[in-house]
């Protein structure tokens, strides 16, 4: 990273893009040119983890501001693998490591739930840890959408977290072992859907699969026109909600896809609004981390939609839906859900 440190231009366009600098101020966060230029430089003094680069939410719109295209969030990753240390964790982050130790899931198992399956099936659903352990409706509706437009899915219940939220907090070594286990369960399907874009990134990122995201699923394979004559929703304003993840690892794409899903449903009607494309606050293990910087950028998002005269937030992201859902401002939903519910049955 010292190399591609030295092509900064100093421009500052990083600092302005982040949504954490710009709630928390750069007194709480130092931001990502200090962290991820200045500090691999040396021009800044050695960085503690869980202080500072734990507060990182991996949005990713550092690097896609940047002129220079720096990897900003991969060198920021890279000093939290270094910097990892057992001992020192976060209260939330040890309950995730702990979580994962008793149950292979980075969340408590409060809503366990044996999903769907149909073992003959050539596709996987993996459900991730909310999917399976927090809001089984989520990775339900998601199959049932699957079964709606003809598609049986596998969802064995081997399968454990991906470690993406382990991979954030620098604890590549049990991520790389919930690694192992998924794939030798994962290697036997020809395709891959998830409704978790951490879960889709890791899969086909890391892992190296052929996994997709519930959007390009029904986008790409199923078609608009399909989904327009099957669905029907009472009337309602939709504020959407891009997630980081989604728009900015799993592709630029899935923003259109997400506009044209929910305007093919009739009865939906999508309300324009500055942030829909800023980070919930959720990401990078920030919510676990540091819940009260999670809350007001979750907060401050939820209120820009409910000013912009939407009834309710739609996001394709489980993560997302938490935090965004957590200040109460607006009612918030997977759009895997609210296509489930709006299918004519
Ligand atoms: S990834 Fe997002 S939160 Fe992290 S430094 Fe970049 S802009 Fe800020
Ligand atoms: S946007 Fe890129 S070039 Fe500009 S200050 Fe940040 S890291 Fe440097």
């Amino acid at each position: 990273m010292v190399g591609e440190a030295d092509r900064c231009i100093k421009c500052g366009s990083c600092m302005r893009a982040c949504p954490v600098v710009s709630k928390v101020g750069e007194g709480v966060f130092p931001g990502p040119r200090s962290l991820a230029v200045d500090g691999p430089r040396g021009r800044r003094n050695a960085i503690r983890a869980s202080d500072e680069l734990l507060k990182c939410s991996m949005c990713h719109a550092c690097a896609s501001a940047c002129p220079m295209k720096i990897e900003i969030p991969s060198a920021i990753l890279r000093l939290r693998e270094t910097g990892f240390d057992e001992n020192a964790l976060r209260p939330g982050h040890a309950r995730m490591v702990h979580n994962i130790d008793q149950h292979r899931s980075s969340v408590e198992p409060v809503a366990y739930s044996s999903l769907p399956s149909d073992p003959a099936s050539e596709l996987c659903f993996f459900p991730g840890c909310i999917g399976r352990y927090r809001l089984p409706d989520i990775a339900s509706a998601a199959i049932g959408i699957l079964h709606g437009f003809g598609t049986s899915a596998s969802c064995p219940n081997e399968l454990v977290c991906c470690g993406s939220p382990l991979e954030k907090i620098g604890d590549k070594a049990r991520q790389l072992r919930l690694q192992e286990q998924n794939l030798s369960i994962l290697e036997r399907y020809d395709r891959i859907v998830t409704s978790c874009p951490g879960c889709t990134g890791q899969l086909a990122e890391g892992y190296g699969l052929d996994a997709m995201h519930l959007v390009e699923h029904l986008f790409e394979d199923v078609g608009l026109s399909k989904i327009s004559h099957a669905a029907r929703h009472r009337d309602v304003k939709v504020a959407v909600h891009h997630p980081c993840h989604l728009n900015r690892l799993v592709g630029p794409h899935t923003k259109e896809y997400t506009i044209q899903l929910l305007q093919a449903i009739p009865g939906v009607k999508l309300v324009d609004y500055d942030a829909q494309e800023d980070c919930c606050g959720a990401g990078g293990s920030l919510l676990s981390g540091y819940p009260d910087i999670a809350d007001v950028i979750g907060s401050d998002k939820a209120s820009s939609a409910a000013a912009a005269g939407a009834d309710m937030i739609v996001a394709a992201c489980p993560f997302c839906v938490i935090n965004l859902g957590r200040s109460g401002t607006m009612p918030t939903q997977d759009l895997g859900q609210f296509l489930f519910a709006s299918l004519k049955r």
